[in-house]
């Protein structure tokens, strides 16, 4: 369910005209509903209701200021992959005590940075990078509180470029070696070692491969414990699919009925990294049609491109695209491509998908844009990037300003020997 609907055939973000926000602001921008953010993490919180669970919001899915602090108002916390994305985080609200800290590549300046700040977890991916963080605490006096990121050998059933959980993805410690680098960690004086994480995957849309990776990690959990290991935190990621068009997923009442069944009275402090099931059906990408042209084939060339939105291109995702302004019933559709203005055959947003009549300057929208949406986007051809815009009720708020092809050139810095010439 999400607050995009048509009224009177004008499509709506809640209470709000798109075409008003387009007529505003031009065109393209990203539209984002508080609404259906706050449903979202109500639905996927109640879910999870009695287990304690923190809820720590995937920053990377959507990190503009406006989002994360409307997941922080909503009591969320922030699991960050980057020291960027930790500064967002907390400038955004995030207490430090909510904040989980994974990825593969940490540096020695972001550990130094987390551990200055004092966050709730460290997930620690390699043996390499506990030594690291232990020496980087031990010179700061501190102790850093870790978990293991244990890579579970579970295919998700997700796309290849976002499936992490095999063994030959680069992510995390091999469940099998997981054992050693406890026994390692506990004789580290800079780290506590607290627990067990695992993430497999993104957009995944089947509760088994979840199932048996909470399972792993839970077996894990015991055996750790019976080798008389303080084991009190079990993180079990994010990826929880979304339907974008056919995709069935697990509602997240069910995926939160699994998570309690499987860690009843296990006395384990959960985390849970959702990013995309909060804030992808939360957002759509508005565009203008600039031209159409039939040659053999129906193209709608649009003004939105893939650098604002790269996810068909980067993972042949299929997003829904609808005209503002609804199709009459009887209206003919006819298969079409839907593309953007980039010199790429790549830059195509749709194909062959039943498009309604559209007249240069319609409005169309891409759905399901909330996540990895404007977070990816590039300026690649000299494209500014687009404008984002929050919608409350029927108010709504630009919550990052179109770029201008000025801030972007002036982003280059001319070398001494030619600024001579350019004055
Ligand atoms: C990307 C990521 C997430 C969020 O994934 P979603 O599919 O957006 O829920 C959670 N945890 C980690 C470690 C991640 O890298």
């Amino acid at each position: 369910m999400d607050h995009f609907q048509y009224r009177h055939g004008i499509l709506h973000a809640e209470d709000v005209s798109i075409p008003d926000i387009a007529a505003a602001i031009g065109t393209p921008f990203y539209c984002y509903s508080a609404a259906t953010m706050t449903r979202h993490y109500n639905v996927l919180t109640g879910s999870l209701d009695g287990t304690g669970a923190k809820v720590c919001y995937a920053v990377k899915a959507n990190s503009n200021q406006a989002v994360i602090r409307t997941m922080v108002e909503l009591g969320a916390g922030a699991d960050v992959i980057s020291g960027g994305e930790l500064t967002r985080a907390l400038a955004a609200g995030a207490s430090p005590d909510d904040v989980v800290f994974a990825g593969p590549g940490k540096t020695r300046d972001e550990l130094a940075q987390a551990l200055a700040i004092g966050i709730y977890q460290f997930n620690v991916e390699s043996e390499q990078e506990l030594r690291l963080l232990n020496a980087v605490a031990v010179e700061m006096g501190k102790v850093a509180p870790v978990s293991i990121r244990v890579n579970p050998d579970v295919d998700a059933g997700t796309h290849e470029k976002i499936t992490t959980g095999r063994k030959q993805n680069k992510f995390g410690i091999p469940i099998d070696r997981a054992m050693d680098i406890f026994a390692l960690g506990a004789e580290l004086p800079g780290v506590a070692m607290l627990g067990v994480a695992v993430h497999i995957g993104s957009q995944i849309t089947d509760l088994a491969p979840f199932e048996e990776s909470f399972d792993r990690a839970l077996g894990l959990v015991d055996e750790l414990r019976a080798a008389g290991h303080d084991i009190r935190r079990c993180n079990l990621g994010g990826g929880l699919g979304i339907p974008y068009g056919g995709e069935t997923p697990p509602p997240p009442e069910e995926y939160g009925r699994m998570v309690k069944r499987m860690t009843a009275n296990r006395q384990l402090d959960l985390v849970l990294e959702p990013g995309r099931v909060l804030v992808g059906n939360a957002g759509i990408l508005v565009a203008r049609v600039v031209y159409e042209k039939h040659e053999g084939r129906r193209f709608i060339i649009i003004d939105a491109a893939m650098n604002d939105l790269i996810r068909p291109a980067m993972y042949d995702s299929w997003h829904d695209i609808v005209p503002v302004v609804e199709a009459a019933p009887d209206a003919p559709m006819t298969e079409a491509d839907v593309v953007g203005p980039i010199c790429e055959s790549g830059d195509t947003l749709a194909k062959g998908r039943p498009m309604p009549p559209l007249a240069p300057n319609d409005l169309i929208a891409v759905r399901s844009a909330g996540a990895y949406g404007a977070v990816m986007a590039s300026t690649y051809n000299s494209r500014p990037l687009v404008a984002e815009v929050m919608v409350r009720g029927d108010q709504y708020a630009v919550i990052r300003p179109r770029q201008t092809i000025d801030d972007l050139i002036a982003l280059d810095q001319p070398p001494p020997w030619q600024q001579a010439e350019l004055e």
